[in-house]
């Protein structure tokens, strides 16, 4: 027995060390690397990831994992072999391996084609691709099966444990509590919005003052420098090969300093969270990470969100401001509003905390009607209608193109359905953890104090430590002691979007 998980801890290293590779040659090409480096370092990339499918996907190793008695392991090693199961056999074994291939080279065209459709505003290009993606993917659900919603198997793939009727009940509940609260805020406070932007507008946010500024920012919250880097990209991510090297990035407007800022915060939380996990996975590299997008999620926009935009994180970014760029005629009160600005417009991924799940509820109710139905034809035109439909309902609005509709995420052309959903349930995740956190100590206060270790300490003890060791519902429990509610979150945002909005002062 010994033995064989010797054998396997070999095997983990040799993978461990291609992604090690791997995740430095990409963080390179997104931060630093010359634009003419692209090709050389894809090439070495392809490589190394042709090497790493190699090391596991064979049959001695298969033997190997499948021969392993799992009884007499200990509870780290058992959950290491049932992972690498799943993630490299139980999925990929029931794909007939050709038509997995083309599959992926379907998703490399889908996604050039889908970039032009956007720049040219035009859908009837990326029709046949998205016909042949969501065929091709009703396709595998076949091959893979499913207990009650075929829809369950793309949801797992991204959130584990994540079903339709789960997933359900928290959009259900977006639907009938959050969409008529945003309707009835909408317009409001436009005036005194317009104004303190302009106010800001006076100022020139020099980028070299803003990377010293984002870079204390990152420390005040609990980033620690000698474990990770922040640098700059277009697109702010995060990324760790473990909890010692830790990366990330944000970006950088002369224009908009509070882009930047917000996009610190987000990321930050993320890196935490990977720095904050236990030594003790290291080496098992299956478990060294963060567990799921959505509880990942959940850790970025409790800081970006629940912190970030605290009426007490206010203050703190007034300093900032002031200090750095001599900002001195904005009050508390006005930074506030400005940071918890509300706005209703068509794309995602420049919603406010407030409309944000909306944008994801139409996506989810969308998805699901595609894969509910696996003999279904879909109508391609339909879809985008009922995109349409669904903005006007929940948010007031309706697309006039299909950039600002239907085209605008990356997601579907590379394949990613199930995928959204986790955005949205990260921020409700979120709302839970302020929830018990503030039963342990009084948050307000240690964001007023700038005790942001505290708070980390929390994260660490219920969520951090862990890895992906536990699964979300797991964590849920350890952290709040219930299940996952998603009614706090509907009651945090109304709470504090009413304060802001609808009391008059
Ligand atoms: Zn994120």
């Amino acid at each position: 027995m010994q033995d064989k998980m010797k054998k396997l801890y070999e095997k983990i290293e040799i993978d461990a060390a291609y992604s090690h590779a791997m995740t430095l040659l990409s963080w390179d090409l997104e931060t630093q690397a010359a634009k003419e480096s692209v090709e050389g370092i894809s090439k070495t990339l392809s490589i190394l990831s042709k090497l790493s499918y190699d090391n596991y996907v064979n049959e001695d190793f298969k033997n190997l994992l499948y021969s392993i008695e799992v009884d007499k392991l200990d509870e780290v090693e058992k959950k290491i072999v049932e992972k690498l199961k799943k993630a490299v056999f139980e999925k990929m074994e029931k794909i007939p391996a050709d038509e997995y291939s083309e599959y992926v080279k379907l998703i490399a065209e889908a996604s050039s084609v889908w970039e032009r459709a956007k720049n040219e505003n035009n859908y009837e290009i990326f029709k046949p691709y998205l016909k042949k993606l969501i065929d091709t993917n009703k396709r595998f659900i076949t091959y893979r099966g499913y207990k009650e919603h075929p829809y369950d198997v793309l949801l797992d793939d991204n959130e584990t444990e994540l079903t339709v009727s789960y997933a359900d009940t928290f959009f259900k509940l977006l639907k009938e509590e959050l969409g008529p609260f945003i309707l009835k805020i909408k317009g409001k406070k436009e005036k005194e919005l317009k104004d303190i932007k302009a106010k800001l507008s006076k100022y020139k946010f020099d980028i070299e003052i803003q990377k010293k500024l984002n870079k204390e920012l990152a420390q005040i919250l609990g980033f620690d420098f000698s474990k990770g880097v922040l640098a700059e990209s277009e697109h702010p991510f995060t990324t760790e090969f473990n909890n010692k090297d830790v990366r990330f990035t944000t970006h950088y407007y002369e224009n908009d300093v509070l882009s930047g800022i917000y996009s610190t915060v987000h990321e930050t939380g993320h890196a935490i969270y990977e720095q904050q996990i236990d030594d003790k996975y290291n080496d098992t590299h299956v478990l060294s990470g963060g567990t799921t997008m959505g509880i990942h999620e959940a850790q970025s926009r409790f800081y970006e969100n629940v912190i970030g935009k605290h009426e007490k994180f206010a203050i703190l970014i007034k300093d900032l401001l002031q200090k750095y760029f001599g900002v001195n005629d904005i009050s508390e009160k006005e930074y506030i509003l400005l940071i918890n600005e509300y706005k209703t417009q068509f794309i995602r991924i420049e919603a406010d905390e407030l409309t944000y799940p909306m944008h994801v509820l139409v996506r989810y109710e969308i998805e699901k009607y595609i894969f509910e139905d696996l003999k279904r034809e879909i109508d391609l035109d339909d879809l985008s209608k009922m995109w349409d439909d669904m903005y006007e309902k929940y948010l007031g609005i309706r697309p006039k193109d299909y950039v600002n509709g239907i085209l605008q995420d990356s997601h579907w052309s590379g394949g990613l359905f199930g995928y959204f959903p986790s955005y949205a349930l990260g921020s409700a995740y979120a709302s839970q953890m302020y929830e018990a956190m503030s039963k342990k100590f009084d948050v307000a206060q240690m964001i007023e104090q700038r005790n942001f270790a505290k708070i980390n300490e929390f994260l660490k003890e219920y969520i951090h430590k862990y890895g992906s060791f536990k699964t979300p519902k797991e964590l849920i429990k350890i952290f709040s002691g219930e299940d996952f509610n998603p009614q706090y979150y509907i009651n945090y945002l109304k709470d504090k979007f009413t304060k802001i909005y609808l009391s008059e002062e």
